[in-house]
């Protein structure tokens, strides 16, 4: 059985990695200042094109996360008292910021990552758009009223900030996911503790440095870099009242119990495995493209990638088709113009990817496109796969039950639309799904049937659009508030109902001990 996800300590498999001591180190960020960590525990951030060393992340130590957190709550008491206008001030500076700042935040983001610089673009956009609908906080933070609700009384509704929040966040997008959780967290009021993926922290120090430039006060965002001690102290810290967590299942379950057990609100988005339905009657060369987009697109290394394929009925002699096309993507460092499918995040990333097919094969599916041993001429230390469509996948494989989270399309084949559609409901994941049809019955049927929390209708990557939330469900999802939209801004916030009375002329004569019904 191939393991789920990575363990925490990494042994380096990889002897094509380089080391380094006099590489750049990443700095901590605290109290609005980049500082050197004191820290003896390094790890060595890689290329993932060239395996090349580009930073040192430090494992932050104790006492400089308790600087951290101490910064937060200390920020807190007057980031809390300003209004919200001012800090709408904040965010569209910040926002102006960002956009000049696209092409080196994404550069930095391709180098770390790995991703093409288009991608990048798109991973910085979507942040954006998160800092853009922030601004609407003015209308979204209402709370409730009702006016003589009894004789003279009223009653209204606040949502007040929580207090010191904290985020934790994946590699695969090294912008956007930060982008998701601090700006409502601050828009709301608190402040937040921030500790981006240790895989690729450059992204976010480049937002703290605009952060800066924007005027935001010290200590409203601080830092740390870490791994499992860095997430155990978040979980942990009396002052830290509400944690938003990306990653993969393993380290979200943990995190939502962990901090849970502690009194904690948890916001946990996990893995996923998201299928695509194609119907006979659907657009034939749009939906190729679309698939082949969205499985092979970052290296398959996004969340709400199509990583299954069920061809229903007749469209299951389109296979070669979609061989063609995914045949036609370019491999090459992300950098490189004319770049489809940059590298994959890690060598181990890179082993676990070709194990998971291997496994497939050995179990019974054909392996229609083989992008495993490719070559990428340049780059001959980077960790490429090619793209790779395994066919004949049944629900018992290791690659079908595995997030294999690399450039593989899995095929499944049905006969009917009711049969591909008790497939994904048997699948624990339930971020995004789709279906690709001219048949509007068809569509309201999978919408009314189908058990994912994000649906597309000839659209393969449903993510919502930040006025909505991102709203994956069942092992996709551990919490009740879903991230961004109205919901990120209750997730980040606290409900105050104030009641009260004011009575001209007569007052209370006589003391009442009945229960108040009003
Ligand atoms: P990851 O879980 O390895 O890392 C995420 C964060 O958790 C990092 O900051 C890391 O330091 C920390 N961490 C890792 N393992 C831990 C552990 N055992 N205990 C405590 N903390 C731990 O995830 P990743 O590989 O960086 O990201 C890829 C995963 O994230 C995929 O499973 C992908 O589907 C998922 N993801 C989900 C969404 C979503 O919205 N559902 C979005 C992006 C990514």
């Amino acid at each position: 059985m191939i393991p789920l996800h990575r363990t925490l300590v990494q042994p380096l498999v990889n002897n094509l990695r380089t080391y380094s001591n006099v590489a750049p180190t990443t700095k901590l960020f605290i109290d609005g200042q980049f500082v050197d960590s004191k820290t003896s525990n390094w790890v060595d951030l890689h290329n993932p094109a060239t395996n090349e060393v580009v930073t040192k992340v430090p494992l932050t130590t104790t006492k400089e996360m308790e600087a951290a957190v101490e910064s937060c709550k200390n920020a807190y008491d007057s980031w809390s008292k300003t209004t919200v206008l001012t800090r709408q001030q904040y965010m569209l500076k910040l926002q102006a910021l960002i956009k000049r700042d696209m092409k080196k935040i994404a550069a930095n983001i391709t180098t770390e990552q790995g991703k093409t610089l288009a991608d990048a673009d798109g991973d910085v956009m979507r942040g954006i758009q998160v800092v853009e609908h922030s601004c609407a906080a003015g209308t979204l933070l209402q709370g409730e009223s009702l006016q003589n609700i009894a004789k003279d009384m009223d009653i209204v509704s606040y949502k007040c900030p929580l207090g010191v929040t904290a985020g934790i966040c994946p590699f695969n997008f090294p912008a956007m996911v930060p982008l998701w959780m601090f700006p409502l967290a601050l828009i709301a009021g608190n402040t937040m503790l921030l500790k981006p993926s240790e895989r690729d922290p450059g992204a976010t120090m480049l937002l703290m440095e605009l952060m800066n430039e924007a005027g935001v006060p010290p200590g409203v965002v601080n830092v740390i870099h870490g791994t499992h001690n860095s997430v155990d102290f978040i979980c942990d810290h009396e002052y830290i009242k509400a944690i938003s967590f990306v990653g993969s299942d393993n380290a979200g379950k943990y995190i939502y119990e962990r901090g849970a057990r502690n009194g904690k609100r948890v916001q946990s988005n996990m893995g996923a495995k998201n299928h695509a339905i194609v119907l006979p009657d659907a657009d034939k060369e749009t939906t190729l493209n679309q698939i082949i987009g969205a499985s092979m697109g970052a290296a398959g290394q996004r969340c709400m990638a199509i990583s299954v394929c069920i061809l229903v009925g007749e469209s299951q002699k389109w296979i070669p088709d979609l061989v063609k096309k995914a045949q036609e993507l370019k491999v090459n460092a992300g950098h490189e113009p004319g770049t489809d499918l940059g590298p994959v995040i890690s060598p181990l990333a890179k082993q676990r990817i070709l194990d998971l097919v291997e496994a497939g094969i050995k179990q019974g599916a054909k392996c229609v496109l083989d992008g495993r041993n490719i070559k990428v001429e340049k780059y001959p230390n980077g960790n490429f796969v090619g793209p790779t469509i395994l066919t004949d996948v049944k629900v018992d494989h290791d690659c079908y039950k595995e997030e294999i989270f690399g450039p593989v399309l899995s095929v499944m084949s049905a006969d009917t639309l009711e049969d591909a559609l008790k497939i994904i409901n048997s699948n624990p994941y339930g971020n995004g799904t789709a279906i690709f049809t001219s048949n509007g019955s068809s569509a309201r049927q999978f919408v009314d049937e189908v058990d994912a929390g994000q649906i597309g209708i000839n659209v393969p990557i449903p993510v919502p659009l930040p006025m909505f939330s991102f709203t994956g469900s069942r092992g996709s999802h551990h919490g009740d508030l879903h991230f961004y939209g109205k919901q990120g801004l209750n997730f980040y916030t606290q409900t105050k109902t104030i009641t009260s009375l004011w009575r001209k002329g007569q007052g209370i004569t006589k003391a009442s001990v009945s229960m108040p019904v009003h």
